[in-house]
């Protein structure tokens, strides 16, 4: 989300809408053409594109939700998939699937993503706020815990998961019994930088194909420290969207 926030930004900031067209039933007639972008940021997994008019675009990709970025005029595939266009006279950027988009005055934003703790990428980072978010319930599974965008935004399955055998930690460990969880969420965070600029997430330092992480998507297969296969299961109130991946003998 980082990344599309960052390409949304450069082609929509500072430049005039001349194209907008919401195509959700609730924000139908929604009209920001005239008003001038002036970011656009990501908070987590949320996405917040806001004017000069005090309004702000919110969006999230959910589960099949993605962005791309063309150049005014072009003409655009997929279109019973679009659910959002904002365009000025150079760019047009067209969120396909978009599981969440509402319409807000910015000074409304607390209300739509005020929930989220600290954003790992932000600017405001705060890593003391997002240890005592994670500590405020100590029986939690860490897993389940760091995954909790109430806690901290930024970490989704992969870096849970990879962030967690890094440290050695098992996913059912409960928060509480985590040894160095100022190293652990220090780690996320690195581990966040070092792939913000590019596309895949890579964990072992190794780009080659199949060798990018350590334990997700891995199960079965041996681990690359030990050798003992990796295992998965569902962690959490979420099944199937929160498959976890570790090694029993590294992860205590
Ligand atoms: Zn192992």
């Amino acid at each position: 989300m980082w990344r599309t926030a960052r390409q949304l930004h450069e082609a929509l900031a500072g430049r005039v809408l001349t194209r907008c067209d919401v195509r959700v039933p609730r924000f139908a007639t929604a009209d920001l053409t005239g008003q001038t972008v002036t970011e656009a940021i990501s908070r987590g997994k949320h996405l917040l594109i806001r004017t000069d008019a005090g309004v702000t675009v919110h969006t999230h990709l959910r589960m099949d939700g993605s962005w791309r970025v063309r150049p005014a005029g072009e003409r655009v595939p997929g279109n019973h998939r679009i659910r959002l266009i904002l365009g000025n006279d150079t760019w047009q950027a067209i969120g396909y699937l978009l599981g969440i988009v509402e319409i807000l005055p910015t000074a409304g934003e607390p209300a739509a993503v005020g929930h989220l703790g600290p954003d790992l990428l932000g600017p405001d980072w705060d890593p003391a706020e997002a240890e005592r978010r994670l500590r405020a319930d100590p029986s939690r599974p860490v897993g389940e815990a760091i995954l909790d965008q109430r806690n901290l935004a930024g970490i989704g399955n992969v870096y849970k998961a990879e962030t967690l055998f890094l440290r050695g930690v098992n996913p059912w460990r409960p928060v509480g019994e985590v040894a160095d969880l100022t190293a652990l969420v220090d780690l996320a965070k690195r581990l966040l930088e070092a792939n913000k600029e590019r596309f895949g997430q890579v964990t072992t330092g190794s780009r080659a194909r199949g060798e990018e992480r350590w334990v997700y998507g891995r199960a079965g297969r041996p681990c690359r420290r030990c050798g003992t296969p990796v295992r998965t299961a569902d962690q959490g109130s979420d099944p199937g969207s929160r498959v976890t991946f570790w090694c029993p003998h590294c992860q205590t």
